[in-house]
């Protein structure tokens, strides 16, 4: 959410963003809602203290015991509860129309974000590593998958319908190795783990963005009123939700969890395979910090290098895109996302997304700080993958193996693997 002076004073700034995004709104209607507000609000205090004053005369005429005829003041009386009532109705209308408006507003982007309209607009900012080229045919991960007797799409499909799968064996192994190395780098460099709730409150939705923008892509708990979480994003800021927090140090969040997507939208897209799935695990980086723009930069930085620092350990190749403004969500000021390379779509795939958000999460979720005068602020708030699988065992799987079938285990995850350096094929 924005503020609603810092909205009023640059209007056209936040309809650029809005139509950069494609939201479909109109802030000149926000302006006239919030105009109409004001002048009801106003009227509401004014018919209110009229109304105390007119009550205040009668019961001092009646404490008095004078024989003033107190019957004209009541019917005026009456006549300004008639009005307050129509007013307050009004109001709450205008209130209510206000509040949706509102909450379709983007964030603004920054001034460096690229102009475009999709991922085809992104820019390429840097790259690690080359995409190995050799001299056999390579193997796509669900070939290799199956070699290893670690993936099962067919079987994922039989019990839960398309875009699910089962992992077995040491594809298990591996799922939970990527995670735990990444739990491993977030934990020495001063994160947090919490373990978190996978439902949440349509509010906490809210509060962090997601809704009312991206309800259909997430799965409604039947008779529950609670949503299952698409990422841990949502848990880990909700947290804080409604409270004032120390940011002196930033606060460092880290959660492992599952999240679940209806991926509605991208019918057809990405089918088979483990690359677009309804259910998978995520290691995610939550920072909340100060309201500094110096600060959050220099944030978005720090977690998009840790999640660069992930996948050199995973020895992989990727690049990391500055991603424009019409391939970000509502909630987003500054994002990376990073790709690796991932040899069966001959291209580079999306494995992290780094954002900052400025206020708008915070100032949904109501999460402040003191500042240095003791002035209370909203937080800036900013997430990163560390680590999201089955869709890295893609690039792990198919980068790392030999002409045998057989897959060469970087050194970094060995320890999480029973030391294996290699896996081999079982038949
Ligand atoms: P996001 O939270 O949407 O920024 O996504 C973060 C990362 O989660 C992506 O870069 C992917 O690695 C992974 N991811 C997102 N959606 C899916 C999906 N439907 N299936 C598998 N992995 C996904």
């Amino acid at each position: 959410m924005l503020d609603m002076k810092w909205v009023r004073e640059n209007q056209e700034e936040v309809q650029t963003a809005a139509n950069r995004k494609r939201i479909d709104v109109s802030v000149a209607k926000l302006a006239e809602r919030d105009d109409e507000r004001r002048l009801l609000l106003a009227s509401a205090e004014g018919l209110r203290a009229s109304r105390n004053k007119l009550s205040q005369r009668v019961a001092s005429y009646v404490n008095q015991g004078t024989s003033a005829d107190v019957e004209p003041i009541k019917q005026q009386v009456k006549q300004i509860n008639e009005a307050l009532a129509e007013t307050e109705l009004r109001l709450h209308e205008v209130e209510k129309q206000w509040t949706e408006l509102m909450m379709l507003l983007p964030n603004i982007v920054s001034a460096d974000t690229p102009l475009g309209d999709s991922d085809e607009d992104n820019v390429e900012l840097r790259r690690f590593g080359d995409p190995a080229t050799p001299g056999f045919v390579l193997r796509d991960h669900i070939a290799l998958g199956e070699m290893h007797g670690m993936i099962d799409i067919s079987r994922g499909v039989k019990t839960a319908g398309t875009r699910n799968y089962y992992l077995k064996g040491a594809g298990v192994l591996l799922h939970r190795a990527v995670q735990q190395l990444a739990i491993d780098l977030l934990l020495a460099k001063g994160f947090t783990l919490l373990e978190v709730p996978l439902m949440a409150r349509p509010e906490a939705m809210r509060n962090t963005g997601f809704f009312p923008l991206g309800e259909d892509q997430c799965y409604l708990l039947a008779d529950e009123n609670k949503w299952l979480v698409g990422t841990s994003e949502v848990p880990l800021v909700s947290y804080y939700s409604g409270e004032i927090v120390q940011v002196t140090d930033p606060i460092r969040l880290a959660a492992a969890s599952v999240c679940f997507r209806s991926e509605v939208g991208s019918t057809g897209k990405d089918v088979g395979g483990l690359y677009r799935v309804h259910q998978f695990a995520k290691v995610e980086q939550v920072i909340i910090c100060e309201a500094d723009p110096a600060e959050s930069e220099r944030i978005l930085n720090e977690i998009t290098d840790n999640a660069e620092e992930m996948l050199r350990l995973l020895e992989l190749p990727y690049r990391v895109m500055a991603v424009c403004a019409g391939d970000m969500s509502q909630k987003t000021y500054k994002q990376y996302d990073i790709e690796t390379w991932m040899p069966s779509r001959n291209a580079y795939g999306e494995t992290h997304s780094s954002s900052n958000l400025l206020d708008f999460q915070a100032r949904r979720s109501n999460i402040r700080y003191r500042d240095a005068s003791g002035r209370l602020r909203y937080c800036h708030t900013l997430n990163n993958t560390a680590v999201a699988s089955p869709r890295i065992l893609i690039p792990l799987l198919e980068n790392h193996q030999a002409e045998d079938g057989s897959i060469y285990i970087p050194d970094a995850l060995r320890k999480y693997m029973n030391g294996a350096e290699r896996l081999y094929p079982e038949n």
